[in-house]
């Protein structure tokens, strides 16, 4: 059982606590994105494992009344193993959630994994027409064409700050130039993504700026932020009528996703230790 200090940031163990958490969003008017933790399996057995549980995954939401859509890492769905296992997985996944008719998210993992991650997703979005998304990162120096390339494809693009520590040769470095280039790029998908835009962020200065982008273009939008994380701002974004999702974590595997968020912000930290002293 996960214990109190990590439900903060983690649904639950099973999938059918994730859908309750899910549930309880959709009372606030809050989309789900529920993500089965679990990354980099270097044995076709564990990927064909996540892989299983994503697709009962998708028929639970399917059969069910709740408002969700999943979120898929390449590296846990094979791409460790070999290009040829992720894109089948991958297929297996989209597939089913077409027949379900529940939406596909895939994260991306490091630049080593782009074009791989991105191949695969572009053939089956274009191939359902749709139902699916990317995530792209503004730290690396080639998301500019990695947009221009989907523009005018079907599905959605998650744009996002970016999570990996990257080489100086691919990617920017420096926050503030981070920043500056996430700016443009959003502007640029405001001007150009005509379906929308789906902007992966807890900074208050990108979400006021889609906002206003939206005012502006007409461009539809939504805002996704991580469960645990500016609660209070993703219910009050949804009561005022934006889209609002939640990635929501769960699984066995939570102890280093709970780990890292506590260590990446000390206000996080400070949760956990009071967590504990209580
Ligand atoms: P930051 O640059 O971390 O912070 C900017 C400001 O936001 C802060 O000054 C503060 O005002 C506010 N803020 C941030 N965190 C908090 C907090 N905990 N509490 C209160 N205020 C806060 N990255 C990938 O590389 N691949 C992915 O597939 C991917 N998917 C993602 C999906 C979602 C839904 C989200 C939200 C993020 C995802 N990321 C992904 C992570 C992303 O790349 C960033 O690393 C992460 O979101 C931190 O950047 P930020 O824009 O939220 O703000």
């Amino acid at each position: 059982m996960i214990p109190p200090i990590a439900s903060k940031f983690v649904a639950g163990e099973t999938s059918a606590e994730a859908l309750e958490h899910a549930r309880t969003l959709n009372d606030r008017d809050v989309t789900a994105i529920l993500n089965l933790l679990g990354e980099h399996y270097d044995d076709p057995a564990g990927a064909a494992a996540d892989t299983d549980a994503y697709l009962a995954l998708i028929d639970d939401i399917g059969g069910s009344d709740v408002d969700a859509c999943i979120s898929v890492k390449p590296s846990q769905i094979g791409l460790d193993v070999g290009e040829d296992v992720f894109e089948d997985n991958l297929t297996e996944i989209a597939d089913r959630g077409a027949e379900q008719d529940v939406f596909v998210w895939v994260d991306m993992e490091d630049y080593t994994t782009t074009d791989a991650t991105l191949d695969a997703y572009e053939d089956l979005v274009r191939r359902h027409e749709g139902g699916m998304g990317v995530c792209l990162q503004a730290n690396l120096k080639r998301t500019r064409e990695d947009l221009e390339r989907l523009a005018d494809a079907p599905g959605k693009v998650r744009i996002v700050k970016g999570a990996y520590d990257e080489p100086e040769s691919v990617a920017y470095t420096d926050k503030e130039r981070v920043d500056e280039v996430y700016r443009e790029l959003i502007e640029y998908m405001f001007e150009s993504f005509d379906d929308g835009v789906a902007v992966g962020s807890h900074d208050p200065e990108f979400v006021s700026l889609a906002r206003e982008l939206h005012e502006e273009h007409g461009t539809p939008y939504e805002i996704q932020m991580l469960m645990g994380v500016r609660t209070d701002a993703q219910y009050e974004l949804a009561a005022d009528g934006v889209d609002v999702y939640q990635y929501i974590p769960y699984g066995g595997k939570w102890f280093s996703y709970f780990y890292r968020r506590v260590r990446e912000r000390k206000e996080n930290a400070l949760f956990a230790l009071r967590a504990i002293l209580n």
